[in-house]
Parts: structure tokens; C-alpha cells; sequence
């Protein structure tokens, strides 16, 4: 029935195929083959992560458009029953019914046109799992397959959930019990298989990309992205061959490499493209002592879909110590490029270089940088390789290096958008360097970060007239880039580094929601500034477009944290507006919706005991603090406005309540565990007396 509906569909009635809404006869998310295939005939429902398999991110609807934008207004809103953290997600629209995920891996299946609940799905992701997820407990969303829907789980399962009840079907753990990897991102179907990489490069983990049978769960296939250790032998000749690019005991601390994110699918080939992620350790000389490319880290991989087997790579960042991953949106289209059309994957990872690859072979055939970029002095068409700074590889060299752009990347996991109707491909940049110390060894925590990158040397200065430069320095726009001519066309300057994804849309219109609480449409062609709502809430998440009953909507996820909103401290709350109520907001032309009025919220006062402590246990706890804490409370404990307040608890007035928290877990279950496994109670005393001393230093201004 669903076959013979969806060949109407491409024969007939193309655009009322979009307002389908489901009628009795369907099962909830019937997906399969044919409708993924031909998604871009079913222009209303918006089906797998990337709406079509190539992931371009476009929506072919056009009843709102760049004149009638004005008109838009807010049908309604859905508020996510999740933690105010990162909410990352982009939805799936299937036949009516949304599916959306939240923050702690949680599945909301909602009604499309009304915003009414049909069901919620609450993994119960362990609050344990929270420190093992570098840049927060985001999740980017569902996968859909004949009547089921799939996330991947903070903790590495996979689950498959009942489309209809919401109930679950099946689950698997995808990785082994105890170890240090998450999952973030979204899973893709691939004829029948469920593919689902995870993160924990940061951690000391071997990434992996892996397909499960749709109806069982069952592993089908799975494909390691660096070598393990030779004396086990290789898995695979890529393996292999990979093997020979590392040096050392790489295997000892992982070697990282995880697919946390990107991926698309050309049928033709039947190529499966996944980005690679990082080295673990990030500095190459703890990694890899005596250098070497370091094989698959920071690549476009492609391979076959049936097997997983090995197809072709290109490497972004050999050796890299950055964390510049590959991992970043990967879009297929067809380019005319000197006269001939080329079937091409194009990425914009973190290292701030723009690439365009053709997909059957890998070939480069273009990189141009799309910000400053300082690592490198470019990339050679020929060899394929970059140029690299001997003065950025500061694990050699054993000099600080402020590198442009940091490990925020120059764009980060924020879906970009290509409109095959302005040719042009728009993404979120953000131009911000970090310094980079090198660390005296990447010793493997069972709790912090294993990256070798000496956070505490390279913590906030003091210094408030620094400060306020480094603040200044910190920029984000959006970008609309000519992939051909591999140059910028036009750009919305962003108050704001970490904003959110983008959609684009035949009615010439992109939308992007921002850190400062505002979703934006912008004129496609042009970047004209159109129309904004404010969100109560900073935008990280990719807006998506669909069609119910024949109207157009526009849906973007609101909620803000991840890994710069969380890191970097008030350099992150001075850049994201103060509230940040989780929710999905729907729009509609002539809709007049209004969002409740904000709650009003009460600041703890600064109150903290005598600052009393030595100069030198301020500088141990000091780095204690950037050891254990500033990942997720923020750089230099000054609160990133999206986690409490530590300057501002009154734990701080309690030794015993303190070490409560930090020793015994007593918030274990909001994601902040027990830190006894690596940190004593002398020690927990000194991160007290620093983030008291903290307090004070910022009492004292606030008094200014
Ligand atoms: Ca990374």
C-alpha cells in the first residue's frame, strides 16, 4: 500500500503527497527503501536526519517565502520534558507525526499540525554517563524504518522504539559496559540497517562506525576507524594499512577516531560516507611518538554499505593535534565544475577549511578556507595534503600555540544546508583561536578528559581588561559560500561563536536560530535579514520545513549548552541570552501564537566564606579545577549560565556538604557523579577554596 502510494506520489500528485497526513491505513513512520529513496518526492514529510539521503537540507516546499515571511507566527510549541542543557536535535516529520529527541537521549513522538504528545520515551540514561559526554548530554535526533524509530543513547545503546506506542522494541549495547564512549548523534537506515557511530575521542576510546539489523537489533557489520594493537592482528587490510601511518603504543590510549556525527549515502554507489573524528590523545606526540599521519583520524571515509568494506578516505588533518574533526555535516549534490557536472561530497569541518570531493573517488577538488586559519599555510590540490605551521604543532615544539580557529572548530556539528536552486551552501562559522599548551603526559582519568592539552595553563587570565578583548575577538556568522568558486557570497554577522544549524528552502529563505534567542530568516540569495521570534532560549539545534494538510511549517528545537556552552565559562554566558527553556517551536504563515511570559528567576547572592586559603593551594586547586570541573561548569569557574552557579552555592559554605556532592555523588543523577575514584577529600578541599576564592574575586566586582 505504502509502495503504491508513494509511486502516486512521484507520478501525480507531488504536492499533495507532502500533506499527507496518515490516514488510518498507515502505520506510524512506514518508511522504507523506496520513500528514503525517493524522499525528495514527499516534499511535506521530512523522513531521515538530512531529509534526503545525500543530506542537503533543503526543502523543496515554497508556500512561505521572502515575501511573505513577515507573516509568519508561532502555531505552537511543545515544551521538552528534559534538562535545561544542549538540545540538538533536528526532527523527523513522517505522515503528521513528529519525532524529536532531548538532552539525556529522550524521545518525544508529537503531533505535527497541533503540537499534542503522543507518547514520550525516557531511555533512562544513567546520570554516570554524564561526565563521559565531552560537550554536554546532547542528542541530535531519531532514525525512522517500517513503523520504528532509533536513537542512539548517551550510554551506547541503541534503541529501537514502536513508532505507533512508543514503546520499546529492542535494544543493544553498541559498546562495551564501562567504557568511556557516548552517543550523541543521529543513526541513518540504510536498506534495512541501522548505522550508529558514538564519541569519547576526549576519553581514550577506538571509534567505530556500526549497522544493526533494523528488525533485530543485530549487528550486521562494523568498521573500526584507527588500527588496535598489531599483535591481535588487523581486522581488515584498511586496518592494516592504517597501522603503518602510527607509531608507539597508540592502542594504549585508544587512538580516538570516533564517528560522533556526520553521514550520507549515495544509492547509486551504494557508498556509505562517515566523518572521522579526532586522536586520542589530541597532542600527536603522546599519541603517536615519532609522528606519522595517524590513519583514518580527522577523514571522509567511504564505504560499502553492505559490508562496511574500505572504498576510499581522505584525510583532513594528518597528524593532527587539534581536535579538528572530520565529523562535521557532509552534503552530496551534483556541482558543475569546468564545465562538467561532478557527482560531489563537500564537508566544512572544524579545521576552517571549505572541501569539495568528488564522491566516486575521492578525489580533492577543492579545499579553500572559509575564516582565519593559522595552522596551515593551505592545501595542495595534487598531493591532497596541507601544509602545516611547524609553530602549531606545540606538542613538538613544547610552545603554547593560539590557534585559529580552537577546538570549537571554525564549524562544528551544526547542520550546514545546500539549495540546489542558489547553488549556494550556508553553515554557521565561528571565528574564535584557543591557546593550546602542550601537557606533560595524557594520563588515562577515569572521569576527565585524556587529551594531553593543558587546559589550566591556557585557563581565562585575570586580567579583566584581557578579558573583555578575548570577549571581543569571539564572533560568529552565518555564511553563504559558493562551493564552486570556493568563496563566501554573503554573511549575517552573529553576536555570538556557537549558534545554531540551517535549513534553506525553495521560497529563497534560510533559517537559523542564534545564541542570543532568536530564529532568523534570511533572504537566500541576498542575506537580507527578514524576520526573527525570540525564543527564550539560545539555538543550537538545525531548523527543518514540512507539510500538513497543506500548510507549511517551520520547526527549530530551542535549548543551549553543548561544548563551548558549557567550556567557556562566561565567555559563553555573555553570549547566550540568560534564559534557556527547552522546547520545540512550530511556525506557520498568519499563525499569532505567543510564547508564555519568562518565569521570573531569582540569582543566588555571592556569598561565600572566607577566602582564607594559601596562594598555594589556590594553584593546586586551581588545577584541579581545570582538570576535573571546567569542561562542563566552565572555564576559570565563572559560570557559563547553563549549569548552577558553583560561585553562587551554598555548598560552599559546607565541607560536608561539599564532599557530599564532589566525593559521594550525591547529584549523580543529574550527570554530576562521584569524583572519589580520582580525587581525595584534601583535594576536594582545595577546588573548594578555589572556587571560594572565585567568588569572593567576583563579589568584589559585581560590588564595583
Ligand atoms: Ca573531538
Amino acid at each position: 500500500m505504502k509502495r503504491i502510494l508513494g509511486l502516486t506520489c512521484v507520478a501525480l500528485v507531488v504536492a499533495a503527497c507532502g500533506s499527507q497526513s496518515g490516514g488510518a491505513a498507515h502505520r506510524a513512520a512506514a518508511v522504507n527503501t523506496a520513500r528514503l529513496t525517493a524522499a525528495d518526492s514527499e516534499p511535506g514529510n521530512w523522513m531521515s536526519h538530512g531529509r534526503t539521503y545525500d543530506e542537503q537540507r533543503f526543502s523543496p516546499l515554497k508556500q512561505i517565502t521572502a515575501d511573505n515571511v513577515s507573516q509568519l507566527g508561532l502555531a505552537w510549541s511543545y515544551d521538552l520534558d528534559t534538562a535545561h542543557r544542549g538540545q540538538e536535535s533536528t526532527p523527523l516529520v513522517i505522515d503528521g507525526v513528529m519525532y524529536v529527541t532531548g538532552a539525556w537521549s529522550k524521545v518525544f513522538a508529537v503531533d505535527a499540525k497541533t503540537g499534542v504528545q503522543k507518547w514520550a520515551f525516557d531511555p533512562k540514561v544513567p546520570g554516570a554517563a554524564g561526565p563521559n559526554a565531552c560537550c554536554d548530554v546532547v542528542n541530535r535526533g531519531v532514525a525512522a524504518w517500517e513503523g520504528k524509530v532509533f536513537v542512539g543513547t548517551l550510554d551506547g545503546r541503541l534503541i529501537a522504539i514502536d513508532a505507533e506506542t512508543g514503546k520499546q522494541v529492542w535494544s543493544v549495547a553498541t559498546t562495551r559496559p564501562g567504557s568511556r564512549y557516548t552517543i550523541t548523534g543521529a543513526p541513518r537506515v540504510v536498506d534495512g540497517k541501522v548505522l550508529i557511530g558514538n564519541g569519547g575521542a576526549e576519553m581514550g576510546v577506538r571509534g567505530f562506525l556500526a549497522a544493526f539489523d533494523a528488525n533485530t537489533g543485530k549487528e550486521v557489520w562494523k568498521v573500526y576507524t584507527v588500527p588496535g594493537d598489531p599483535a591481535n592482528g588487523f581486522e581488515n587490510k584498511a586496518m592494516e594499512k592504517a597501522a603503518a601511518t602510527w607509531k608507539g603504543e597508540w592502542w594504549k590510549s585508544g587512538g580516538g577516531g570516533t564517528v560522533w556525527d556526520s553521514m550520507a549515502y549515495d544509492p547509486k554507489l551504494d557508498i556509505i560516507y562517515f566523518g572521522v573524528g579526532n586522536g586520542s590523545p589530541w597532542i600527536k606526540k603522546l599519541r603517536s611518538p615519532g609522528g606519522g599521519d595517524n590513519l583514518y583520524l580527522c577523514s571522509i571515509v567511504a564505504v560499502k554499505a553492505k559490508t562496511g568494506e574500505y572504498v576510499w578516505h581522505y584525510q583532513t588533518t594528518p597528524g593532527e593535534s587539534w581536535d579538528y574533526d572530520a565529523t562535521q555535516h557532509m552534503i552530496l549534490a551534483d556541482l558543475e565544475i569546468g564545465g562538467k557536472t561532478r557527482s560531489v561530497i563537500m564537508q566544512a569541518p572544524k579545521n576552517g577549511i571549505f572541501y569539495v570531493l568528488d564522491r566516486a573517488t575521492g578525489e580533492l577538488l577543492s579545499a579553500n578556507p572559509f575564516t582565519t586559519v593559522n595552522w596551515t599555510t593551505g592545501v595542495d590540490l595534487k598531493t591532497g595534503r596541507p601544509g602545516e605551521v611547524a609553530a602549531a604543532d606545540y606538542g613538538t615544539t613544547g610552545i603554547p600555540f593560539v590557534a585559529m580557529p580552537g577546538p570549537g572548530g571554525a564549524h562544528n556539528w551544526q547542520p550546514m544546508s545546500f539549495s540546489p536552486l542558489t547553488k549556494l551552501v550556508y553553515f554557521p562559522v565561528t571565528d574564535t583561536g584557543f591557546p593550546y599548551f602542550p601537557g606533560k603526559d595524557s594520563k588515562t582519568h577515569e572521569l576527565a578528559w585524556n587529551v594531553g592539552t593543558d587546559f589550566n595553563a591556557g585557563s581565562l587570565p585575570e586580567d579583566p581588561k584581557i578579558k573583555a578583548q578575548l570577549r571581543a575577538g569571539l564572533k560568529g556568522h552565518l555564511v553563504a559560500w559558493d562551493p564552486v568558486q570556493g568563496k563566501e557570497v554573503w554573511r549575517a554577522e552573529l553576536h555570538s561563536p556557537s549558534n545554531g544549524g540551517v535549513v534553506s528552502t525553495a521560497g529563497n529563505l534560510v533559517f537559523e536560530g542564534n545564541s542570543s534567542g532568536e530564529f532568523v530568516a534570511y533572504r537566500a540569495d541576498t542575506g537580507e535579514r527578514l524576520w526573527s521570534f525570540a525564543t527564550q532560549a539560545g539555538v543550537l539545534a538545525a531548523p527543518i520545513s514540512y507539510q500538513v494538510d497543506g500548510e507549511q511549517y517551520v520547526a527549530i528545537e530551542v535549548g543551549y549548552g553543548g561544548a563551548f556552552g558549557l567550556a567557556a565559562g562566561e565567555l559563553s554566558r555573555e553570549t547566550h541570552v540568560p534564559s534557556n527553556l527547552p522546547r520545540v517551536l512550530v511556525f506557520k504563515l498568519g499563525a499569532k501564537g505567543a510564547l508564555p511570559p519568562l518565569p521570573a528567576t531569582v540569582a543566588l547572592p555571592f556569598n561565600p566564606p572566607a577566602d582564607t586559603a594559601s596562594a598555594a593551594t589556590l594553584t593546586e586547586g586551581k588545577a584541579l579545577y581545570h582538570t576535573y570541573c571546567s569542561t562542563c561548569h566552565g572555564d576559570s569557574a565563572t559560570w557559563n549560565g547553563v549549569l548552577p552557579d558553583l560561585r553562587r552555592t551554598p555548598l560552599l559554605k559546607d565541607r560536608a556538604a561539599w564532599e557530599h556532592v564532589v566525593l559521594d555523588g550525591a547529584l549523580t543523577e543529574r550527570g554530576m557523579v562521584s569524583f572519589k575514584a580520582e580525587v581525595d577529600s584534601a583535594a576536594s578541599e582545595k577546588i573548594r577554596a578555589y572556587v571560594i576564592h572565585r567568588s569572593t574575586e567576583d563579589k568584589r566586582v559585581e560590588q564595583h
